[in-house]
């Protein structure tokens, strides 16, 4: 057993490109699990075969992914409806747009995130809980959107950090997919 152990160890050491394999085929299955509405490109350029350091192979491997994940162009739509009988008195009146938040908008985002399913409407991350969540207004109040629930989507950490940065160095953001992509190195 013990031999086997050592010669499994004895290959994996030998065959680094078999390392870089595992590690791609871990990335491919997470952002398939956890960012389900992206197609991101994994394919394998010159620079990546070029390239003999596998951590540093590793490392532009993840930067071109979160560059990807970043660019992803969200497609603003209106969000669906819910049943009358989900909704509560002064729904409507306090839906008018308005600079400040309705007092019933913790309502309507759990309404909201139940609508749903707490998928993240432009990555596609589910998420358990509530608080790990985001609202979006799909039109602002400048557009004359209000707090209607069919203006609220729902939006993971990242989505919500990308697209309510305003920091010119969008690339320098702190976002959980690279932390976590770092972690299968
Ligand atoms: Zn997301």
């Amino acid at each position: 057993m013990l031999d086997k152990i050592k010669s499994f160890l004895f290959q994996k050491d030998n065959h680094k490109s078999d390392n870089f394999d595992v590690f791609f085929d871990l990335v491919n299955s997470y952002l398939k699990r956890e960012h389900p509405k992206i197609s991101f490109d994994l394919s394998i350029d010159d620079k990546f075969l070029k390239e003999e350091n596998l951590k540093i192979k590793k490392t532009l491997f993840i930067d071109k992914i979160v560059k990807q994940f970043i660019d992803f162009e969200y497609t603003k739509k209106t969000q669906e409806t819910v049943k009358k009988e989900l909704l509560w008195s002064g729904y409507g009146i306090n839906s008018s747009p308005n600079i400040k938040k309705p007092q019933d908008f913790l309502r309507r985002k759990e309404l909201a995130f139940f609508r749903e399913n707490g998928v993240c409407n432009r990555c596609g991350n589910k998420m358990e809980k509530i608080t790990d969540s985001h609202t979006f207004l799909i039109h602002n109040f400048e557009e004359g959107g209000g707090y209607n629930i069919e203006n609220i989507a729902i939006l993971c950490f990242d989505c919500n950090k990308i697209l309510t940065n305003e920091d010119k160095n969008i690339f320098e953001l702190h976002l959980k997919i690279r932390d976590d992509l770092y972690d299968f190195i």
